[in-house]
C-alpha cells in the first residue's frame, strides 16, 4: 500500500466509532450561509485520552461538475489530558466536534476526513442540494 488515499477507511458511523459524522441540511438556499456540524463518536463513543484520541476533522465540499473538492476548514482538537504531571493527569479534554459555516451557489457533496492517533484516517460524505 503506497498511496495515502488507500489508507483512508470508512464505514457506517452508527457502528464504527471513527467515522466522521456530518450534520447539515439536506437542502439549502444557493448563496446563503449555513452550518455544518462535524463530529466523531456520535453513536459509538471514541476514547479521548492522552494515549488515544481524535486529532482533527477536516471538511471539504465538492460542487457538482468540479474536479477538486474545496477545503472548507479544519478543526484541531489539542487538549487530551496532557500536563506536566504526566499523561491523563489534566482535567481538560477537547471534545472532538465542531461547527463550520459555508455558502455555495451549487449543489454537491460535503466530505469529511478525520484522524485518530492510533486508528488512522477515516472519511464520510453527505449530499447537499440547492432548494
Ligand atoms: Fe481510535
Amino acid at each position: 500500500m503506497d498511496e495515502l488515499s488507500k489508507t483512508i477507511q470508512t464505514d457506517d458511523y452508527k457502528k464504527e466509532k471513527h467515522v466522521p459524522v456530518i450534520e447539515a441540511p439536506e437542502s439549502v438556499t444557493g448563496g446563503e450561509v449555513f452550518k455544518v456540524k462535524v463530529s466523531v463518536g456520535k453513536e459509538v463513543d471514541h476514547p479521548n485520552t492522552t494515549d488515544h484520541h481524535i486529532r482533527w476533522i477536516s471538511l471539504f465540499f465538492l460542487a457538482d461538475g468540479e474536479d477538486n473538492p474545496i477545503q472548507i476548514g479544519d478543526i484541531l482538537f489539542e487538549a487530551h489530558g496532557s500536563s506536566t504531571k504526566g499523561p491523563d493527569t489534566s482535567t481538560v479534554y477537547t471534545n472532538h466536534c465542531g461547527t463550520l459555516e459555508l455558502r455555495t451557489e451549487k449543489p454537491g457533496v460535503l466530505m469529511a476526513s478525520s484522524y485518530c492517533n492510533i486508528h488512522g484516517l477515516w472519511e464520510s460524505s453527505r449530499r447537499l442540494e440547492i432548494g
